[in-house]
């Protein structure tokens, strides 16, 4: 592995990474997929997935990572299940350090995605998937008639919130704040809609049940007012973070740690390119990901052809 310069390394094996593996490995590029020691992104972390298309009656995230994998793997791509630790894009080929041992490549594509933000109080991680999420547009359909809170106070909060009415016969706004960031026209949207209602100045400190969400408790900030709340879902939408740190210096990023798309899915270091969720926090979605891939490996295709 240490004496072949690859014509491609992808750091990630999201559906970006995955997706960009098909298309290098399909360019004819020896292609090695570093997916990182926890390999697959956050469709490993969650159940159904209705929205992807091709699969009408849906399909369990984990399987589905699982059969993008194998396709990469179809066509010749090399795949190791480890984390890159190091970075150098200072000069050709690029180097990647994974485990002490140097991967070196004439062109990257960076395919790390992001990480939700979850709240971090007790019960939350057993529950994911069993009640709480992070994707309205994922997991609403699931909560057909049933009670469902959301938290947050940005745009994404008011953006689930609208989506989770379309199935949900009621929905509530927990902020910790009195007012919310979000635009006002997402605001306006959110009070007018009769189905959701808003608790302000309050926080979740504990979320309940055995084999799915049953209940969460709250805290009122400015009365530390203790109360429950029987639920059927909670939706976290308290932003996200780029998992970028790897990157720091070594290419463009935003203010908010997401990598700069240029032209294209280019970065600013020339043979450097990125797709997915690590430069995209608009649509965050697995079939936007797996475009934003496609993307990337047909645009490293013309680069290394460019460089004979
Ligand atoms: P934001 O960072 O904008 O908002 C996060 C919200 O979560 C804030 O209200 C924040 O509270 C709250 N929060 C953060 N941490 C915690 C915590 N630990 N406990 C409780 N609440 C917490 O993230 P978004 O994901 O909403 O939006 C990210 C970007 O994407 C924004 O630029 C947004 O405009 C954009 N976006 C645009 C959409 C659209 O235009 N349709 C849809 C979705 C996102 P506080 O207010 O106190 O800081």
């Amino acid at each position: 592995m240490q004496d072949i310069i690859w014509d491609t390394a992808i750091i990630g094996s999201g559906p970006a990474g995955l997706t960009a593996g098909i298309y290098t490995t399909r360019g004819a590029l020896s292609t090695i997929i570093i997916g990182g020691s926890s390999w697959g992104g956050q469709l490993m972390l969650t159940s159904e997935v209705d929205n992807f298309p091709g699969f009408p009656e849906g399909i369990l995230g984990p399987d589905l990572m699982e059969n993008m994998k194998k396709q990469a793997l179809r066509f010749g791509a090399e795949f190791v299940q480890d984390n890159v630790t190091a970075v150098d894009f200072s000069k050709q080929p690029f180097t990647l350090t994974v485990h002490g041992s140097l991967i070196t490549a004439h062109s990257v594509i960076i395919a790390t995605g992001a990480e939700t933000k979850w709240l971090n109080v007790k019960g939350e991680k057993e529950l994911i998937g069993r009640g709480i999420s992070s994707c309205a547009p994922c997991d609403a359909p699931f909560f057909k008639e049933k009670y469902v809170l959301v938290v947050g106070g940005g745009d994404s909060a008011m953006e689930e919130a609208l989506v989770l009415t379309k199935y949900a016969n009621k929905v509530t706004i927990i902020h910790r704040k009195g007012e919310f960031k979000a635009s006002k026209a997402m605001q306006d949207k959110v009070f007018a809609n009769k189905k959701i209602d808003v608790i302000w100045n309050t926080e979740i400190t504990e979320v309940k049940g055995n084999s799915k969400l049953e209940s969460v408790d709250l805290i009122n900030k400015l009365t530390n007012q203790p109360s429950q709340l029987v639920v059927d879902g909670l939706f976290v939408a308290i932003g996200h973070n780029p998992s970028s740190e790897l990157f720091k210096g070594h290419v463009d990023l935003d203010e908010k740690g997401y990598i700069v798309q240029k032209v294209g899915t280019k970065t600013n270091i020339e043979g450097v390119f990125v797709s997915g969720d690590i430069h995209d926090h608009q649509y965050r979605q697995a079939v936007t990901a797996a475009g934003y891939g496609c993307m990337a490996g047909m645009e490293v295709v013309n680069y290394i052809a460019s460089l004979t």
